[in-house]
């Protein structure tokens, strides 16, 4: 199919396209100008949307693993021969540079193929010559896919892959902020996958709403901030949809002093500061021994110096700006707070007048243990660096927040390391390396982070619900 990536944005529904008397603009944020309008989903078309899907679910669900596996695979092959359009198209509507760009659609398109490997086992408890006891996995129905602005294509695929190969059909909402690659997306799949498999509807957060509480739908995983997570949790109540929750985080990273002070400044820059900081698992509070304190700080300043913050289509951009106004606005308003508690600013904390949602990175010389920037997900370029001596206080103090998504922990003696990492409540602790993800790795929040496993067989075994088959063998008849 030729598709023109950078025009007529319309949602699938029922393998078709479908536009909408009500549009959403979509905006460029580096130069605050609108790129495209897309289509606000009536209720009406939400209705279509569930009843192609569950129309499309009977068949889909009795086909062989093996054909719903392919077909996740060439959602792959799609999204690879089109990389270089998404690529332009994600950095349009996120703001991401070259560099977060090409992770991101790479990453889609391994998930694909990797997670196009994956199927659950049958458990058999029990097999005799008269009694075989056997646990199997079965898909639920209609999954409702709900997606943030960060990550908008690999969020996306993190849930299409396991959802369809498990045998769901599905209905996904993209964030308004950043619906252009999804509803592309959907369009280049009508001619890959049977009608309804897939259906793509673009709106605002009423849509989510109306998602989250209709008896259509089986299962809601979404990804996006732990207040919304909580609203959804409770409008899944309705039917007792099943829920995965990918929510907000505030890592702590912890820095001993037996580090390479030069070579640890660096990862730890692009540990806070990847994607601008849009990132659930950003290091967000930067907890340095006061032995290697001052000269960190020195390192990563001077580090972050050389990192060119800009629009993200232009070459050489590192960081592109804040992905919308709420959230830049939200930023601002932390940087006030910030400077009016009298807090040190390293680098930064002043926005320059002019078009984008660009906040320059900021890094903040030990701030008390409660202010803002501290206790809150910044979710933008605005780090706290934060001294400690004693290691059963910087533990204390990693875990005294609701959150619990990520860690990380840097030091040369590998086993203080992980006598550390095993204290910290989190989903995820990473030793001297951050970041690495796996189709095959589970990642879930502890705490108010989440709900469910993402990736691994853990994650695909949510888009299903266990049945166990008890069989006796009746004796043949005299
Ligand atoms: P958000 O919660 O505002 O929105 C996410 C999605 O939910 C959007 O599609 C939005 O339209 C929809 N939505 C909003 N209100 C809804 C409602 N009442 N019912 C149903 N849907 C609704 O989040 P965001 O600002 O887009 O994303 C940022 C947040 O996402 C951060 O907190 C970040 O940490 C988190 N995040 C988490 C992960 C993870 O894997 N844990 C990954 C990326 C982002």
């Amino acid at each position: 199919m030729s598709t023109d990536f950078f025009s007529d944005y319309t949602m699938t529904i029922d393998g078709k396209s479908a536009t909408s008397p009500d549009s959403i603009e979509a905006f460029n944020p580096a130069t605050e100008e609108v790129i495209a309008t897309v289509p606000d989903a009536s209720r009406d078309q939400l209705e279509e949307a569930i009843s192609a899907a569950r129309r499309a679910f009977p068949e889909w669900s009795a086909r062989p693993v093996e054909e719903r596996q392919a077909m996740v695979a060439k959602i792959g092959d799609v999204i690879q021969e089109h990389a270089e359009d998404f690529m332009r198209l994600l950095t349009l509507e996120q703001g991401k540079g070259r560099a977060g760009a090409e992770w991101e659609i790479g990453g889609s398109v391994i998930w694909c193929q990797e997670i196009a490997k994956q199927s659950l086992p049958v458990h058999v408890a029990e097999k005799t010559d008269d009694r075989t006891v056997e646990t199997r996995r079965v898909p639920l129905g209609v999954v409702g896919g709900i997606t943030p602005w960060n990550f908008p294509v690999l969020l996306a695929i993190w849930k299409i892959a396991p959802a369809l190969v498990a045998g769901n059909t599905m209905v996904l909402k993209p964030s308004p902020y950043t619906p252009l690659c999804t509803l592309k997306l959907g369009e280049l799949l009508r001619d890959v996958l049977p009608a309804g498999v897939l259906n793509i509807v673009s709106g605002g957060n009423d849509l989510g709403a109306w998602m989250t509480a209709h008896p259509g739908i089986n299962k809601i995983s979404f990804t996006g901030s732990t207040a919304t997570g909580r609203k959804i949790m409770e409008s899944c109540s309705g039917n007792l949809k099943r829920i995965t929750l990918e929510l907000g985080g505030n890592d702590p990273a912890i820095v001993l002093p037996d580090v390479n002070v030069e070579e640890t400044a660096k990862e730890l820059f692009w540990a806070a500061f990847q994607n601008s900081a849009q990132f659930c698992v950003a290091a967000k509070r930067l907890y340095i021994h006061e032995d290697i304190y001052d000269e960190l700080a020195a390192a990563l300043v001077e580090y972050a110096k050389t990192v060119k913050v800009g629009d993200g289509s232009q070459q050489g951009t590192d960081l592109g700006p804040i992905q919308n106004r709420m959230q830049f606005e939200k930023l601002k308003n932390l940087l006030a707070d910030a400077k009016a508690d009298g807090q040190r600013f390293l680098l930064g904390g002043e926005i320059a007048e002019g078009k984008g949602f660009f906040v320059p990175v900021t890094i903040i010389d030990n701030p008390p243990e409660d202010s803002r920037v501290v206790v809150e997900e910044a979710f933008g370029p605005v780090l706290p660096l934060l001294k400690f001596n004693d290691v059963e206080d910087v533990i204390a103090r990693a875990n005294n927040t609701d959150y619990g998504l990520a860690a990380s922990v840097w030091g040369r003696d590998t086993a203080k390391a992980r006598a550390i990492a095993d204290r910290i409540e989190a989903g995820t602790v990473w030793i001297n390396e951050i970041h690495s993800f796996s189709p095959h790795v589970a990642f879930g929040g502890h705490k108010q982070s989440g709900i469910g496993i993402e990736n691994a067989l853990d994650g695909l075994s949510e888009y299903t619900n266990a049945q166990t088959i008890v069989t006796r063998q009746l004796q043949p008849a005299e």
